[in-house]
């Protein structure tokens, strides 16, 4: 068995609404690339990875030399081949690493006639619980979706916890001024009070600041405080003065980070991430690592279509040391290039797919479909505000948006897939 060919389609998907977050916003949807990874005896495996368009395509093409001949079951030599820790310093491969080894671990499962879960060591649960995941949002195109105020925000949570049974909540700070997301977190938690709660403002508040939001959560039922800071040394600060758990997915993203934490800790919480970390089994390698010393992990959410989703939920099924919810963006989606569409999730959590691989399939009229709406729309400036196009973030942030009197951009945007109507012979 040896990989013939890889390909890449970037592809635009709408979301409910713009979600907002510390360095600007996801402008109305999402712009993913889709990896197929094809064998020469005839299996293609699905990968996944953020952003898109020429350069990133062409990135994918340019590994063929890499990955033609190579076997998918040789699964531990990819990573060394594609980005050597060293070489690395010369290239930034990481997602790209990560969307191929979800491709192999597929088509693996699909020759072994076995799920990942089973290639990774057997799952130890059936279900993954997940976390609401609430931005503040601008309306969207149709003038609806937003989330600015308090009232706005606990309405969208109970939205949510009604539709898909939440019980953990997720609230993406960093947009406001941070005395005015704290009313609104101590709003939830007062919605709900049998749920449990986790506040990530994406590192952009100062020390102090989040010493003084630390201190002020204290006592209510949070899982941790994420990245209220920027950097190892003032993780390091917070933790220091406050007893709330802290959280990271920015600053341990590789093992060499997760022993400089182990030796010397600034953050409680390794967020595993299958992308940032480049691939299932670097996760999975990782968390075996904090077992052992008794670190908290999470899953982590960079913003996934279904087939990320899928990598996430086999790595949740297969982690004994998984006690928290894992995070999603995919409630925000309005459509997925999966056969069959969005996967659902029953009272706030989602089944890990028992089919062979990843346990999902491409529905090629629908990423014919996104494939247009990314020609059409292109792509959009993450780290912009669309409603401040001039702003850019000082770290930390002192400058945020305005809670109650703010420009509101026109984004636009396309409308999700719909199955064209059968034609009826008469
Ligand atoms: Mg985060």
């Amino acid at each position: 068995m040896k990989i013939c060919d890889i390909r890449a389609t970037t592809v635009s998907m709408p979301l409910e609404a713009p979600l907002r977050h510390s360095n600007g916003a996801h402008w109305g949807r999402f712009v993913r690339t889709i990896v197929e990874v094809e064998t020469d005896d005839g299996y293609v495996g699905l990968g996944e990875m953020g952003g898109g368009g020429e350069s990133a395509e062409l990135g994918i093409r340019a590994l063929k030399p890499y990955v033609l001949g190579h076997d998918p079951r040789d699964l531990e030599a990819l990573p060394l081949k594609l980005a050597n820790p060293t070489a690395s310093l010369y290239n930034n491969r990481m997602q790209m690493v990560a969307a191929i080894e979800f491709a192999c671990l597929d088509i693996v499962g699909q020759h072994w006639s076995c799920p990942v879960y089973q290639i990774l060591g057997g799952k130890l649960r059936d279900r993954i619980p997940f976390a609401s995941y609430l931005f503040y949002r601008y309306p969207n195109a149709a003038g609806e979706g937003e989330v600015r105020t308090v009232e706005q925000l606990v309405e969208h949570a109970s939205a949510l916890k009604t539709a898909h049974g939440f019980q953990t909540h997720k609230l993406k700070g960093g947009v406001f001024p941070p005395r005015y997301e704290l009313e609104s977190y101590r709003a939830l938690v007062e919605a709900f009070p049998n749920d449990q709660f986790r506040w990530d403002p994406n590192a952009a508040w100062s020390v102090a600041d989040s010493l003084e939001m630390a201190h002020a959560i204290a006592g209510l039922p949070n899982d941790y405080l994420e990245d209220p800071t920027w950097g190892l040394n003032g993780m390091r600060q917070v933790r220091e003065k406050t007893p709330l758990l802290l959280a990271t997915n920015t600053v341990i993203v590789n093992r060499e980070h997760l022993v400089a934490n182990l030796r010397d800790p600034a953050v409680d919480v390794i967020l595993l991430d299958t992308t940032f970390w480049g691939g299932i089994r670097a996760c999975l390698k990782a968390a075996t690592i904090c077992e052992a010393f008794q670190v908290p992990i999470g899953v982590h959410s960079s913003g996934e279509l279904g087939i990320q989703l899928a990598t996430m939920l086999h790595l949740g099924a297969v982690l004994p040391n998984l006690t928290f919810a894992a995070d999603a963006h995919y409630h925000h989606l309005q459509d997925d290039v999966l056969a069959g569409g969005k996967l659902q999730y029953e009272a706030g959590s989602m089944a890990v797919p028992d089919g062979p691989g990843l346990g999902v399939t491409l529905d090629r009229d629908r990423l014919k479909y996104y494939a247009e709406c990314y020609r059409t729309l292109g792509g959009y400036p993450y780290d912009r505000d669309p409603g401040r196009p001039a702003w850019y973030p000082l770290l930390p942030n002192l400058n945020w948006a305005n809670p109650t009197n703010e420009a509101v951009p026109v984004i636009p945007s396309l409308p999700a897939w719909t199955a064209e109507p059968e034609e009826v012979e008469s």
